[in-house]
């Protein structure tokens, strides 16, 4: 694997494989890389000849200073984890490499509806900071196919759109939530949960397995209540538990048992926000 701090060394290295016709994949993260990070790395190098993976904590898209210093960082561990999977490239660049101008006077996207709903609605600010450091890394790596993580379902729409809004021909891929064996979704923040913690947030998959499960045409409500109860009787502080259009994310409160529908949740243990979705198929 070869690492790469400095955009200009990317660029040039990249330019030389597109000679040489290879697909490039692209896979960002934000670090802290566990296997849900490597199934995104694996999904890659199935289709294309050339896997790139960044990580860099991205300051524009944490709205809660504390979280973005919280943020975990286990760059060696990674590096380590990255080779063992035959990643070709690690891009880690620093702040001022991604921002040369600084972070102030920065581009805005018109996410529209996207962005004022679930994610868009708690974390004001999120996706902008996403959709800009997203440009910025997709500008530099300028990859044939994008990896992203389903377990941040409107995220994945978002980055969408954003190719769509600047005209990149990049092909996204939606890749499947990796799960630990009792069902919480991995993630980065799960090393935060304390051990009371860790075993109260499997709590949020039984919620959305408890929606799948019990699921029927006509009204939303009550179901949605029953699922919120599972939260918090597991010490969950909810910021939403939705049901939604699976294509639009329109939020549901009736279902007529023909459309494709997502539940989607977002809740703190404690200082830990921890989210995830299911299809209810
Ligand atoms: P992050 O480092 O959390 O910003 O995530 C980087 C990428 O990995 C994003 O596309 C995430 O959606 C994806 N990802 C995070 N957790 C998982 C998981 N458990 N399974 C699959 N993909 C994931």
């Amino acid at each position: 694997m070869i690492l790469f701090k400095k955009t200009s060394d990317l660029n040039r290295f990249l330019l030389q494989k597109k000679q040489e016709r290879l697909a490039i994949g692209f896979v960002p993260t934000m670090g802290a890389l566990h296997e849900g990070h490597i199934s995104l790395i694996k999904a890659s190098k199935e289709v294309t000849g050339f896997t790139v993976c960044s990580i860099f904590v991205n300051p524009t898209q944490f709205n809660d200073p504390k979280d973005f210093e919280k943020y975990p960082s286990t760059i060696e561990k990674d590096i380590l984890f990255l080779e063992r999977n035959n990643t070709d490239v690690l891009f880690l660049p620093s702040v001022d490499e991604v921002y040369p101008d600084g972070s102030k006077n920065l581009e805005h996207y018109d996410l529209g509806y996207l962005e004022t709903i679930l994610e868009g609605k708690y974390r004001p600010g999120h996706f902008q900071g996403v959709c800009q450091v997203m440009q910025r890394l997709l500008k530099i790596v300028r990859p044939h196919h994008l990896f992203m993580g389903q377990k941040d379902y409107q995220q994945c729409m978002v980055v969408k759109k954003l190719i769509e809004l600047t005209k990149l021909e990049t092909a996204f891929h939606t890749c499947p939530t990796t799960r630990e064996s009792d069902g919480l979704a991995m993630s980065s923040r799960n090393m935060r949960l304390n051990e009371a913690e860790r075993k109260n947030a499997v709590a949020i998959y039984d919620a959305l397995t408890y929606l799948k499960k019990n699921i029927s045409i006509g009204n939303l409500d009550n179901l949605l209540e029953d699922a919120k109860k599972i939260l918090q009787k597991n010490n969950f502080r909810l910021d939403y538990i939705e049901i939604a259009d699976a294509k639009t994310l329109e939020i549901k409160h009736s279902y007529n048992g023909k459309e494709q529908l997502v539940a989607l949740a977002a809740a703190f243990q404690d200082q830990v926000r921890l989210i995830d979705n299911m299809m209810m198929e």
